[in-house]
């Protein structure tokens, strides 16, 4: 204590030009001398701690480890410091603990052995240490990826743990690499032409979409984010790379989603058009086809009306023959055209069911026969009464009417339509052939589109949608419709359907 007392003047001048805190304990661990700056750390006044035990500066789960920690330093008299390696820690006056680095060197006056510690508060230090270890945890453990690389070189530098995991080199292999040797897509020149506006400060972030190839030379689309830093002066450049693998995924799925849609939705609208064409068409073939029918059928009402004697029972019949007729050509008419409606919107309904086949023929035979023309025959089908089929039997006279009505309209008088039926294991074929005008041969191809009709058809009545219809319905139904003509000869059509059931 004296020697501290008399050379009282220079330790302190000594002392308080420090700025660690200095403590001075004698053998006994008491302590002989502090200056302001440990004052103040430990939260004291001056000469306060003077004569106290060093522990009182110690946390007391720490004594007594420090106890055999100083004694051993004591015998082994000498330098070094403390804290490094492991944590140390001061206590204040108010009993509050705090991170300390402290620095211990013995010796000894007048015989008199001592310890000077010089004591720093590293509180801020160890703050900033856990806060760089956070960030570094951030670094690593981050689920992107993030390369550090040089800006001169393109050697890769630092690589996190996720980026190792994804692309598959470790970072020693990384290390010798650099974003050329991952990236398929660029060549060396062409990086540089990409990184060239951020290391001229141009741009603070550059962000591009690229591919990345791992080591297994798989690869995956990346959104790469690019920045460039400072470190130990030389430009740097941090690139986060997100992997948008199912990002793409995603948006090729609504992409093709979308394509989808909209092709369903032009379909529809051209559906729709279709169906609003078919109204116009409709109208303007209702005003034009029923025009010449409807007149006729009024002469022959009045003419009938005009017979009111009963020997002019046959004039008054030929004229509700005509009637009946021209009334049964409008209907089929109406017929076809409703048939287009249900076979464009999807709403076409089929019926199966087994029929004797004479049934329908009868029928359709008996209405054409009401055109017929001066000296014209229908030759009735032989060999049929024991047929029994099983198809719809409204789209099996739809096609016998129009085939049928065709023949007898594109024929002249004194001519004759023949029908002919061939039932074979599975089908049953309809050959209608007449000797009428013909289709021209360079015609011939378009017979079948709707609306067409041939030129030298133009004098007789017609929709030209007939035939388009048959051929659809039976094309539904398994059958099919095949034909020949030749101009000013005649015409076949023949019409295949399939039975399931045979005579019986
Ligand atoms: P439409 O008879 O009402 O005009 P169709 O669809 O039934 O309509 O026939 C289309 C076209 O095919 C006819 O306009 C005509 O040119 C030709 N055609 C059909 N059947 C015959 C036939 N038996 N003889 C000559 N031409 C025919």
């Amino acid at each position: 204590m004296e020697v501290f007392k008399k050379g009282s003047n220079v330790f302190k001048i000594l002392s308080e030009a420090v700025s660690e805190g200095i403590v001075i304990v004698n053998k006994e661990q008491h302590i002989v001398a502090t200056n302001s700056a440990a004052n103040e750390v430990f939260g004291y006044a001056e000469d306060e701690l003077l004569g106290q035990h060093l522990d009182i500066l110690i946390p007391k789960k720490y004594h007594h480890s420090h106890h055999s920690h100083v004694d051993e330093f004591m015998d082994k008299s000498e330098k070094r410091s403390m804290g490094h390696g492991r944590n140390l820690y001061g206590r204040r006056k108010d009993g509050s603990h705090f991170p300390v680095e402290a620095g211990l060197n013995p010796f000894s006056i007048y015989d008199q052995e001592y310890v000077m510690a010089l004591v720093i508060d590293i509180t801020v230090r160890k703050k900033a240490e856990q806060e760089l270890k956070h960030w570094a945890e951030i670094f690593n453990e981050s689920l992107n990826e993030i390369f550090i690389f040089d800006a001169a070189t393109l050697k890769f530098m630092d690589v996190n743990k996720g980026a190792q995991q994804n692309i598959g080199y470790t970072l020693d292999e990384l290390r010798s690499m650099t974003p050329v040797d991952i990236k398929p897509d660029f060549d060396e020149a062409a990086f540089r032409n990409e990184i060239t506006p951020l290391l001229i400060g141009e741009k603070e972030k550059l962000i591009f979409y690229t591919t990345h190839q791992r080591k297994d030379a798989s690869t995956y689309p990346v959104e790469v984010h690019l920045q460039k830093t400072v470190k130990e002066n030389k430009d740097t450049l941090v690139a986060i790379i997100l992997d948008i693998t199912e990002r793409v995924e995603y948006t090729n799925k609504l992409e093709k989603e979308v394509a989808i849609r909209t092709r369903q939705l032009q379909d529809a609208l051209k559906k729709e058009k279709e169906l609003g064409e078919l109204k116009t068409k409709f109208l303007s073939l209702v005003s034009h086809e029923f025009k010449t029918p409807l007149s006729g059928i009024l002469t022959s009402a009045t003419l009938a009306g005009k017979y009111t004697k009963e020997d002019q029972q046959e004039k008054r019949e030929k004229h509700l023959n005509t009637i009946t007729s021209k009334v049964k050509y409008l209907n089929n008419i109406i017929n076809d055209f409703l048939s287009i409606e249900r076979l464009e919107s999807g709403s076409v309904n089929y019926n199966f069911a087994s029929f004797p086949l004479s049934k329908v023929v009868n029928e359709v035979i008996y209405d054409a026969n009401m055109m017929l023309k001066e000296g014209q025959t229908i030759a009735y089908p032989e060999g049929i009464d024991t047929i029994v089929v099983h198809f719809d039997e409204k789209i099996l006279a739809l096609v016998l009417t129009n085939l049928i009505n065709n023949a007898v309209k594109y024929s002249s008088e004194n001519t004759t339509v023949n029908i002919i039926i061939e039932q074979n294991e599975d089908s049953l074929k309809i050959s209608i052939s007449d000797e009428g005008i013909g289709i021209p041969k360079e015609e011939q191809k378009h017979i079948f589109n709707r609306y067409f009709r041939a030129e030298n058809a133009l004098l007789n009545q017609g929709t030209g949608i007939g035939l388009n219809i048959v051929k659809t319905h039976l094309e539904n139904l398994g059958g099919s419709i095949t034909f020949t003509s030749i101009e000013n000869k005649g015409s076949t059509f023949v019409v295949t359907i399939p039975i399931t059931d045979k005579d019986q």
